[in-house]
């Protein structure tokens, strides 16, 4: 079997359902036995996709086509090696390897007629526990930035109702008004930490004693202004706090996790075992978020799963997506020794990516079944994709 051809496929939602900024990147990998496979470059948010999208053309173009697609090793070390800059690269480089990556495991469970966490070695799993994700989001139909603890409070209650036992949320986003805001590293006023903290209660009451709760910076702040956040929140039975801050260097997130008081998550913007390892080492995280739309795909974030486990730490995969990034998170989590939870980002219940696939992958009860389908299980949805821009390479 032979890679004939690679599409990507772009898909601009930016505004939709009140997302702000979204813009999907998929590769579609076509074989001369007309088997296809999908993968998604995770920039779906942010500024750059569709460096992404050109990105999976040039790689695909000069280390895929012609490729036996079951050589994913060869193909990855190929890619990493060979194209210069995938040496000490980021997002752009390790999306467009993850998005080809994920399109040959998928080539490959259907080749077999099998689900990817299968052909990677392990039983299909009981269903995994899942949190309802970026509650400052709300958690219903449409994206809105919120201000006002109550709608916190009532976000945590649905999500509760619906069955999770975990959320998490980002107090620090919204400033009083409900505007976007920015921290740029300064230390927070007494003002904005009796605001944050009242979020937090508010979240709290929420979901009730039995139910976990992360805390999410999005690393906007510094060391400093995060410990802040992490000493108002120690007695609310946080599970963990994410991205406390910058991925600058390792220096302050190390700094921080010396001196936080609750147990700290990062990962989303690391890239390769090499970039996970310095983390590890300095036993500052104390549960990883590899995306696997980024950090080189499922055989990358295998890789760094394992690496994770030799040092006693879980894994989440980071996930903000369409469904099929969902649907590769899934078959990556089902795989590993240490999976510790999913997450389920607010933007997974929006109509606008729901519409992309005929598969609509939605936890039930707060726990997720991994799909057991062939491959990925996904099907692009043909009326989504009429309004996607498309480029192809082909042999
Ligand atoms: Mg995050």
């Amino acid at each position: 079997m032979k890679v004939t051809r690679i599409d990507v496929l772009e898909a601009e939602l930016s505004g939709a359902n009140g997302i702000a900024s979204w813009h999907h990147v998929f590769a579609r990998v076509h074989t001369d036995e007309g088997i296809v496979g999908l993968g998604e470059v995770g920039m779906a948010y942010g500024t750059g996709a569709r460096a992404g999208a050109q990105m999976v053309l040039a790689l695909g173009e000069r280390f895929v086509l012609g490729k036996d697609p079951f050589c994913t090793e060869t193909i990855w070390e190929s890619m990493l090696r060979r194209s210069f800059w995938a040496e000490g690269g980021g997002p752009v480089v390790f999306g467009a390897m993850s998005a080809l990556d994920a399109a040959l495991w998928d080539i490959k469970g259907r080749t077999l007629g099998l689900p990817v966490h299968r052909l990677l070695g392990a039983e299909s799993p009981p269903p995994l526990r899942s949190y309802a994700s970026q509650l400052q989001f709300g958690w219903g139909e449409n994206v809105k930035l919120e201000a006002d603890p109550a709608r916190y409070q009532e976000a945590a209650a649905l999500a509760r109702e619906q069955g999770y036992d975990c959320v998490k949320v980002d107090p620090i986003m919204a400033d009083a008004d409900g505007n976007r805001a920015y921290k740029l590293r300064s230390m927070f006023t007494p003002t904005e930490r009796r605001m944050y903290r009242r979020r937090l209660e508010a979240i709290r009451e929420g979901i009730g004693p039995d139910a976990d709760i992360i805390i999410e910076l999005h690393s906007y702040g510094s060391a400093g202004s995060a410990l802040q956040i992490a000493e108002l929140a120690q007695d609310l039975d946080i599970l963990f706090i994410e991205e406390p801050t910058h991925y600058n260097s390792a220096h302050a997130h190390i700094k921080f996790a010396r001196r936080s008081p609750i147990r700290v998550a990062t990962g989303e913007r690391l890239y390769t075992r090499w970039g996970f390892l310095e983390y590890l080492q300095a036993d500052s995280v104390d549960l990883i978020q590899p995306d696997v739309g980024l950090v080189g795909g499922i055989s990358e974030a295998v890789k760094i799963a394992h690496l994770a486990h030799i040092f006693d730490v879980g894994v989440q995969a980071h996930i903000c997506g369409s469904p099929l990034a969902t649907a590769i998170g899934l078959q990556f989590e089902a795989a590993i020794p240490n999976f510790e939870i999913h997450e389920h980002h607010t933007y997974a219940l929006k109509a606008c990516n729901r519409d992309l696939f005929e598969e609509d992958l939605q936890p039930v009860n707060g726990r997720f079944i991994v799909p057991a389908r062939p491959g990925l299980g996904m099907t692009m949805r043909p009326e989504a994709e009429r309004g996607m821009r498309k480029m192809s390479v082909k042999l």
